[in-house]
């Protein structure tokens, strides 16, 4: 029994209603909002813990409630249910801000593991706003530490070229959420550089040669078909 505050944002109604019924067997509190602008209200009014939000919704869509709602909630954990097969709605929901998608039709135990999956994450993040960020990580067969930007395996350091570094720094800043390879094009190469969505999957690789403990079966950088990354620091078992 969490305790957390879902705000669960559909408008059919055959959606919503097993929705709400599971999460509140799963002992959460559920707010629910079936149009845009409600949505925004009832997150106004109790900010939620997590929002699950539709795209296609009426009055203001899902993509345009998760840029309103990151401006006034920026820390809030957001998935977004999306339409089958729409890669261009995911990488959209993606870049206003959402942390992480679900594709229709969904099981609920998936949506679940999402969930908690953010709920953890923010959790991990409010922790670490007061406290110093963890500034040695353990990362598969690896040790990170942050501040000499070193990379060691066995106490031996790992060669790494500035590059990957700057992936492996971007996503454990972004741990635990999809990020598509157009945001790390723009935020780690840089808008003025045009290096393809190839030079982003070869230096994931690389890192993963380096630090997964089996490169073919990974665990921390894990790959979002069609759309990125998602960067795991402790493995889902
Ligand atoms: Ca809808």
């Amino acid at each position: 029994m969490s305790g957390d505050l879902l705000l669960i944002v559909e408008d059919e109604k055959h959606i919503l209603r097993p929705l709400v019924a599971y999460f509140r067997a799963e002992g959460y509190r559920v707010e629910t909002a079936m149009d845009g602008e409600a949505a925004l209200e009832v997150a106004g009014r109790e900010p939620p813990d997590c929002v699950i939000l539709d795209v296609m919704l009426p009055k203001k869509t899902g993509i345009e409630v998760c840029r309103e709602l990151r401006a006034t909630q920026p820390l809030v954990p957001i998935v977004m249910l999306t339409a089958l097969g729409s890669a261009g709605d995911k990488v959209l929901g993606l870049d206003s801000g959402a942390d992480d998608y679900v594709t229709k039709p969904f099981d609920l135990v998936v949506l679940h593991a999402r969930v908690r999956a953010q709920l953890r994450r923010a959790r991990r993040v409010a922790a670490s706003a007061g406290a110093a960020p963890a500034r040695q990580v353990k990362l598969g067969a690896c040790e990170f530490c942050r501040d000499k930007r070193l990379l060691t395996r066995d106490g031996a350091p790992v060669k790494v070229t500035a590059m990957q570094l700057k992936v492996l720094e971007y996503l454990l800043d972004h741990e635990g959420a999809v990020v598509p390879r157009s945001e790390l094009l723009n935020e780690v190469w840089g808008y003025d550089a045009f290096p393809s969505t190839r030079t982003v999957d070869t230096h994931v690789w690389q890192l993963r040669q380096r630090i997964e403990l089996d490169p073919n079966q990974p665990r921390h950088f894990l790959t979002v078909h069609g759309i990125g990354y998602r960067f795991l620091l402790e493995p889902e078992s």
